[in-house]
């Protein structure tokens, strides 16, 4: 398969793996560049940016594809010292960023100058057209199906990858809810120029997370995500296990919730823990409603190629025959 999205980043496959927090290290970024497709390295699961530059060093002796970086601008318990973090991927020779969260334009002048291609993640139609506006390469347009940020708009992408297909001059790749060969061919039948996968990546060999994790994910069910942090306007789609219940619970009690009155169950280190003891009510983590499609844990190589091939049998066999001879 070629599209926009193959020929821009110089890679095979037109899947890329976004960013997770505490997920997307050497391990996983390696292994779907190796298979193929583009790995990108979370920049803020590195504690340090000296740190993300020597895991991009690390990377690099795991593969000799293309990979990127990833660079989430949303709140933190803790301040992000997020210029370092850009001058760390600037230094380091990455050519592929991805941006996400809050508008990236502070920046695009350095990683422009750098000849970095950025890609920014975008939840809504507008932001995608604020995202061409100032100057971003491509658009990773996000559905409200999708694992993590999803936005306050609760918009599914069967309606914005085809408006992103009207109105975008740049190209744009489909995220959320996305995870086999039906979900590839129909983004391309959209417009899209490829996928973007962050679950269904979670669930193969090479994932740095506990096998129990992966497994409750295999379980799980469409039905098995819950919202949290509507009340803050920061609504994330995790796991629904018994902490993101007890969270919903607490925002819809009477009256305003307060980030404390949630921060020791939500904490980022505690589903860290999570991923690296098991311990599933630990904390929280990032699911996409993807988990009621995902059944098995295959190598990211099995997985990119079984989607591709998928993908080219809907779209060469399948598609064709509908139409009359
Ligand atoms: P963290 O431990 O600092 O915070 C935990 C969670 O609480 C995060 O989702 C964060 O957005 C949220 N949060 C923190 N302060 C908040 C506030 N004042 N009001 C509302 N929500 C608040 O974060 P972390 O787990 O170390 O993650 C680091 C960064 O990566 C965060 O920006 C986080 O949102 C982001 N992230 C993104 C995704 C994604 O889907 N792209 C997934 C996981 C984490």
């Amino acid at each position: 398969m070629q599209t926009r999205l193959t020929e821009m980043l110089g890679i095979q496959h037109p899947i890329i793996q976004g960013g997770m927090q505490w997920v997307g290290l050497a391990e996983l970024a390696s292994a779907v560049s190796n298979a193929g497709g583009l790995g990108i390295i979370t920049g803020l699961t590195q504690p340090t940016p000296e740190d993300l530059f020597k895991e991009i060093a690390r990377c690099r002796e795991m593969t000799d594809k293309p990979f990127g970086v990833n660079l989430t601008i949303l709140p933190t318990i803790k301040p992000v010292p997020y210029e370092e973090y850009a001058l760390a991927i600037i230094d380091s020779g990455i050519k592929i960023v991805e941006t996400a969260g809050r508008n990236p334009e502070p920046f695009l002048p350095g990683f422009k100058a750098a000849g970095i291609t950025v890609i920014h993640k975008c939840t809504s139609i507008r932001h995608s057209l604020k995202a061409e506006k100032i100057g971003c390469d491509m658009v990773s347009v996000d559905g409200f199906e999708c694992a993590g940020h999803p936005g306050e708009d609760d918009v599914t992408n069967l309606i914005l990858l085809p408006l992103a297909a009207k109105r975008l001059k740049i190209p744009f790749i489909a995220s959320g809810g996305l995870g086999d060969g039906r979900g590839l061919a129909a983004a391309l039948a959209m417009g899209a120029e490829g996928i973007n996968m962050g679950t269904r990546f979670m669930v193969t060999k090479e994932a740095p997370i506990h096998a129990k994790v992966k497994q409750a994910m295999v379980d799980a069910s469409e039905l098995d995500t819950s919202l949290i942090y509507r009340s803050l306007s920061n609504t994330a789609r995790v796991f629904k296990n018994s902490v993101a219940q007890k969270v919903v619970e607490i925002e819809s009690k009477p009256g305003a919730t307060k980030f404390e009155d949630i921060q020791s169950l939500v904490a980022g280190v505690k589903g860290r823990e999570l991923f690296d003891g098991g311990d599933l009510d630990n904390g929280i983590w990032s699911a996409g409603m993807i988990v009621g499609l995902i059944d098995d844990i295959p190598s990211c190589e099995e997985l990119v190629h079984r989607i591709v091939a998928d993908a080219e049998q809907i779209i060469g066999e399948r598609l064709r025959q509908i139409l009359p001879v």
